[in-house]
């Protein structure tokens, strides 16, 4: 982290101010600060800087959502490049939202992965991206977007956010669905965004997706997420092999990029076209590894957005998932005695 990052923190425990302790390492040239300690000035709690990353879990954080984290950094530590379709793959996902719409913005992602997002975001001109995991995986992403003068990686936990309600957009894909609480997640994702400010996200769909919670879940539940994480990947090789062979077979996009509407998840394998072997892969590992996934249906996802938003805009994306946007309105609150 750089000193600048300080500006959008604040204490998990207390939202009290944090300052840079003096044992902390001095900055390296690119102005990251690689070890050291934050210190809360009102609660007196410190959180270690390791790897150029402030870890700012509160006190008590349940340990089923640091299996989770722990389960999807196994992966990314691994899998770490950036590839170059993960950009159009993002803005599939965030649909209305385009480039332009992150460009100068305070931007705050919650669960950031290896950072393939905040690397796109930081790209785009944000003026600043804050973007928070739970696990390891926060350090790759570090790495990832070390470069980048706007990027600022933290470990903290979306249900706490250690970070000020200042931003302009807040988005979160893919991961609300692994908290074990996602409306409480989405809820605190919001809670970031200044007056006006905008809130997006992408969860995963229980319209579409009835196989997957009939006959894969409890394989998952009961079986694939306990197991070693290097066994999984071996026993992921052959599900893997036989999806890409029948992308390959049946999935051709045609010139608009549509794919075939006869077949299941007609759009959704056609944009997997021309992904390596590992992507799907990662994949059918990612559907595997977790703990938790909620399949939500649109009832569930609605009530979300029913107070506090203006221009909310709630769509199916390809039939399986559900992008949501909205715009923050918080209603003015009146003390009571007050006037006006
Ligand atoms: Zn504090």
């Amino acid at each position: 982290m750089r000193k600048g990052t300080l500006i959008f923190l604040l204490c998990p425990n207390c939202q009290g101010e944090l300052v840079l302790s003096g044992n902390s390492s001095p900055a390296e040239a690119d102005g990251h600060i690689l070890t050291g300690e934050l210190v809360c000035a009102k609660c007196a709690s410190t959180f270690a800087i390791r790897n150029g990353v402030p870890i700012l879990l509160p006190a008590h954080i349940s340990n089923v959502k640091l299996r989770t984290a722990s389960r999807f950094a196994e992966e990314w530590t691994r899998w770490s490049d950036l590839r170059d379709y993960y950009e159009k793959e993002f803005f599939d996902w965030v649909a209305p939202l385009a480039p332009a719409d992150f460009k100068d913005q305070r931007v705050f992602e919650g669960g950031c992965g290896k950072g393939r997002h905040t690397a796109i975001v930081a790209g785009l001109g944000a003026k600043a991206i804050v973007s928070l995991d739970l696990g390891e995986s926060a350090f790759v992403a570090f790495a990832h977007t070390r470069s980048f003068p706007n990027a600022h990686v933290i470990i903290g936990d979306l249900l706490s956010p250690p970070i000020r309600p200042v931003f302009d957009l807040a988005f979160s894909v893919g991961v609300l669905h692994h908290l074990p609480d996602p409306a409480a997640g989405f809820a605190s994702l919001a809670s970031r965004v200044r007056e006006g400010g905008r809130v997006a996200f992408w969860v995963y769909g229980r319209e579409g997706n009835e196989w997957i919670t009939r006959y894969v879940d409890p394989v998952r539940k009961a079986l694939t997420s306990r197991l070693p994480a290097w066994f999984l990947r071996l026993l992921c090789i052959a599900p893997a092999l036989f999806l890409w062979a029948v992308i390959k077979l049946f999935y051709r996009p045609d010139a608009q990029g549509q794919g075939p509407a006869k077949l299941p998840y007609g759009d959704y394998f056609a944009a997997q076209y021309r992904y390596p072997f590992d992507e799907i892969h990662a994949n059918v590992f990612d559907q595997l590894v977790t703990p938790v996934a909620y399949y939500l249906r649109e009832s569930e996802v609605k009530p979300w957005l029913a107070s506090g938003f203006r221009d909310v805009t709630l769509r199916s994306h390809r039939g399986y998932s559900w992008t949501g946007l909205a715009t923050v309105c918080r209603r003015k609150v009146y003390v009571a005695g007050s006037r006006g």
